[in-house]
């Protein structure tokens, strides 16, 4: 997989591995917004801790001291956790969490770039961690406000930004950061842009890209910016209603935005101009409600009964799909085939993430349902590449500046004696 040259800048972005980190203090920016289950102030899901590891591991036996940040939910700004309120919201939790899985002491600051973490940032030596509170305590987060930024600085050498999860937003602690401190990617970031950015730059072709979930809305702008890379788009889930009914088609009870039906027509319009081949369900399963329990019907998706939806692609339409996979040299795939969550509507969605493990295939799984759902069908060792990210992965296939790696410099060039010139 070819190293991904940033769209904006088309050159290669400075890395963890272009710094010198023996003795320096790293202030590093994770994703450890991880869902909480909140009456028993447990973790449900410590996966975004896990995938940290690497970079703090590297760090710290390159003899480095680590800072590590992050976001936690959407705590009230400028309410400290000490109080009753925000509590919820501490990244306490998360400490304890990464020192397991780290098998090292954490150790946790009471605030964010206050006293607290001035005193304990002074005090790390070589190979130590810890953890600043929650970022979003602080109204200069969200603000991207630069006197935040600075006294996040000022506690560290180097900024590290691994966050790929969150480098779609311009926050302090993401973007402002960079002007007062030499910033890097660290390994998690690099891995994201290397797969997801190689698929849609340098991908092994035929590249095909597949789409579902609920709302066209989120994603016109993904559709439109693949439908300039790929050699065929399939649609699927509720979002392919809106297409049908742009081709004409009778949807029934069927999930569609009606306000997306122009947007719609654009796209299948300028699949045809560009020779793209654009696939719809041409059949799907149908029920009076999204609910469990009822019994589905195979319906034809451009005739489908009063009252009825279609929940899931049908099994016509889910041969048509594997047997355009099969041809693949890469499969980007964001969003379900259905409603994936109930038994009765999840063939459509198996059956794709099936297609998509052939070992010939370079598959791209983009966050948040896709990525669930191939963890629930026991998959996720047998793709290429399952992202981190939801919003960023959207944004990124998006073809849209990401600030979180946009701010980060050039990759120093190094001369043939290996010596780097910034
Ligand atoms: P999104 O957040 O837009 O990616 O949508 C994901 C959600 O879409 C999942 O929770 C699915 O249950 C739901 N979904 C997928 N297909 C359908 C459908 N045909 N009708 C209603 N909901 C659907």
């Amino acid at each position: 997989m070819p190293v991904h040259k940033n769209r904006e800048t088309s050159f290669d972005k400075m890395s963890v591995s272009d710094l010198e980190l023996r003795g320096k203090k790293v202030l590093l920016r994770c994703d450890f917004n991880v869902p909480l289950d909140r009456a028993a102030g447990t973790i449900t899901d410590a996966g975004r801790i896990a995938a940290a590891l690497p970079t703090i591991r590297y760090l710290l036996s390159n003899g480095a001291a680590v800072i590590a940040c992050s976001h936690l939910g959407r705590p009230s700004p400028g309410e400290k956790p000490d109080g009753n309120r925000n509590r919820e919201f501490s990244l306490e939790v998360v400490g304890k969490s990464l020192s397991e899985l780290l098998g090292l002491p954490v150790k946790m600051s009471r605030d964010v770039a206050g006293e607290d973490s001035r005193r304990l940032a002074k005090a790390l030596r070589p190979g130590e961690i810890m953890l600043l509170e929650n970022l979003r305590f602080e109204p200069g987060e969200e603000a991207n406000d630069p006197e935040f930024a600075r006294a996040l600085a000022s506690l560290a050498d180097f900024f590290v930004e691994d966050a790929f999860g969150c480098v779609h937003r311009a926050h302090a602690s993401i973007e402002g950061i960079s002007r007062f401190l030499l910033s890097a990617a660290g390994l998690l970031l690099e891995k994201e842009l290397k797969y997801i950015g190689g698929a849609l730059t340098e991908p092994k072709p035929p590249l095909v890209a597949i789409l579902g979930g609920s709302k066209v809305s989120d994603k016109i702008g993904v559709i439109d910016n693949l439908l300039e890379k790929a050699n065929a788009l399939i649609i699927g889930g509720g979002m392919a209603y809106t297409f049908i009914k742009a081709r004409g088609g009778k949807i029934g009870a069927s999930l569609c935005e009606d306000d997306k039906l122009d947007a719609a027509r654009d796209m299948l319009v300028k699949a045809q101009r560009l020779g793209v081949k654009l696939w719809l369900p041409v059949d799907s399963l149908a029920a009076a409600r999204p609910d469990g329990g009822l019994e589905p019907v195979v319906v034809n998706s451009y005739d489908i009964p009063d009252g009825m939806m279609g929940l899931d692609i049908g099994p016509r339409a889910a041969n048509e799909f594997v047997s355009v996979i099969k041809d693949a040299g890469t499969v980007v795939w964001n969003g379900p085939m259905g409603v994936f969550e109930l038994p009765e509507y999840s063939n459509g969605t198996r059956m794709i993430a099936g297609a998509i493990t052939d070992p010939y295939i370079v598959s791209i799984v983009g966050g948040g349902d896709s990525a669930a759902a191939i963890r629930q069908f026991g998959l996720e060792r047998r793709v290429t590449h399952v992202s981190t990210g939801g919003g960023a992965t959207l944004e990124f296939l998006e073809g849209r500046k990401l600030p979180g790696v946009a701010c980060l410099p050039d990759r120093p060039r190094r001369d043939i004696q290996g010596a780097v010139s910034l």
